[in-house]
């Protein structure tokens, strides 16, 4: 099956073809002829599945037919995060190569002059956060009954984000007559009961997970000490010791520890970078532009800023916490092992509040994840630390990257329910010597950084 069925006209097949695409994915074979014929889709598919050419493609077919006025969009899609909003600006930049549309992106952090700018000018596709679509409505810059066409994108992420009074507003400032292509990973109740108001008879595509994702990918558990200076130990340590790391993706619950994190890993010599919500939108991206093209080997991210991203081919992802929503789980591993690559996920478990959160995802996901065992040293005394405080920067005797250096133990498939690594982290844990205790318990590696390395040294004890 080929695209040449779906009823997409010349240029939007060549601009296809030039990306290399052969075959539709399933939501693009289901959604793409009822978009083009003027029907509303109500699309259950999360990122992964090519729902971004599923509403791109057939959106540049009809656009083709008319003008743009001033002030009055044509087409206006939602997305909650800036990042998402960027790269579906990106898509109509690959895939409308062909097309001499005015696509312009409404999104926080940005000057409101360059958009207002755009927006006189008349425009062919409004790619927008709610949040900054309102204030320029609001400021008078922008009229929505023009309105042809609506896409909602990421639905369950705006209820997650608070954004659900922002697009029910919107939906009514947009004329009752319009189209709406209305796409959500999940159907929580709040969400139905959206669609049942702002949706007419639409036709519903639903895809399931991508499966390539959980199958290609191996997922393990290891358990660490519950201080945070514990977890950032045994992740240094996981990392130095990773076979085949190529980039990774850390994932923290808090946008607090995303910076904390990030700094202590920048401290230890690794090449990262950190996205989160309190960024300025110039920092993301150049956050998330480095991180692409290779410049920095680790993102230290959030849930939400992460969301949806497209990052083609990451190797590793760390949950240096275990994520509170089950799905999340399968939104972060969901960033690597893509397109039938083999991906490695990493959860850092301590403690039995996360526990009770690993049973919730196991359930979800409907399989068991193993305990992996532990590269060596892995929650033993303060290595990672002492190694901050050398004056090399804390990078070992030709360590120049995190990536550059292999230790032996690569992750190693326990027999489920035995998890070797619990036992050898509590055992290295309890060796601590009382002379040790100090300097750790101040918790963070800021004031290791500047101790003398031989306080912080672990020293044998006698059984
Ligand atoms: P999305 O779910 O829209 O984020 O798309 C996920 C990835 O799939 C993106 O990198 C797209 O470029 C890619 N993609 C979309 N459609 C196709 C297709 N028909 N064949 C191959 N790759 C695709």
């Amino acid at each position: 099956m080929s695209f040449s069925h779906l009823g997409l006209s010349d240029k939007v097949l060549a601009a296809v073809a030039a990306t290399g695409y052969k075959t539709p994915t399933p939501i693009q074979d289901q959604a793409i002829p009822h978009v083009l014929a003027r029907r509303d889709v109500l699309g259950i598919a999360q990122t992964g599945t090519g729902k971004t050419a599923a509403f791109t493609l057939p959106m540049l077919t009809l656009l083709e037919q008319g003008r743009a006025r001033a002030r009055m969009p044509r087409t206006l899609i939602l997305e909650p995060t800036r990042e998402l909003a960027a790269q579906v600006d990106e898509s109509f930049a690959k895939y409308g190569a062909n097309h001499k549309l005015n696509v312009a992106l409404l999104i926080g952090g940005v000057s409101f002059d360059d958009q207002d700018f755009k927006l006189t000018r008349g425009v062919d596709v409004l790619i927008a956060t709610p949040g900054r679509l309102l204030d320029h409505f609001e400021r008078g810059r922008l009229l929505l009954t023009g309105v042809e066409l609506l896409v909602i994108d990421e639905a369950d992420r705006m209820l997650d984000m608070g954004f659900i009074p922002d697009i029910e507003r919107i939906c009514k400032l947009v004329p009752f007559t319009r189209q709406t292509l209305f796409f959500t990973a999940t159907m929580p109740t709040e969400i139905q009961r959206i669609t049942e108001q702002f949706l007419h008879n639409p036709v519903r595509v639903e895809v399931a997970r991508p499966a390539t994702t959980l199958a290609t990918t191996a997922q393990f558990l290891i358990k660490s000490g519950r201080q945070d200076f514990d977890k950032r130990d045994t992740l240094r340590r996981l990392i130095r010791a990773a076979e085949g790391l190529k980039n990774a993706i850390i994932f923290c619950n808090r946008k607090r520890d995303v910076a904390t994190l990030y700094r202590s890993l920048k401290r230890h010599g690794f090449s990262v970078q950190a996205l989160h919500g309190d960024m300025d939108q110039p920092a993301r991206m150049t956050a998330l532009d480095q991180f692409r093209k290779g410049e920095a080997t680790l993102l230290v991210a959030s849930d939400v800023a992460a969301r949806g991203l497209d990052i083609v081919d990451v190797s590793h992802i760390y949950n240096f916490d275990v994520p509170l929503h089950p799905d999340d789980y399968v939104h972060r591993i969901g960033r690597t092992g893509r397109a039938g690559r083999s991906g490695i996920a990493i959860t850092l478990v301590c403690g039995p509040k996360d526990a009770i959160a690993v049973a919730a995802i196991e359930k979800l996901i409907g399989r068991t994840i193993p305990y992996m065992a532990a590269p060596d040293g892995v929650g033993s005394a303060s290595e990672g630390d002492a190694a901050a405080a050398r004056p090399n920067g804390g990078r070992r005797h030709g360590e120049r990257h995190a990536h550059g250096h292999r230790g032996r133990g690569g992750p190693a498939r326990q027999p489920q329910g035995q998890p070797a690594s619990v036992t050898r982290i509590e055992d290295a844990r309890t060796r601590r010597t009382p002379q040790q205790s100090p300097a750790r318990s101040r918790s963070d590696e800021a004031d290791a950084a500047h101790l003398p390395a031989f306080l912080l040294r672990p020293l044998p004890v006698k059984a």
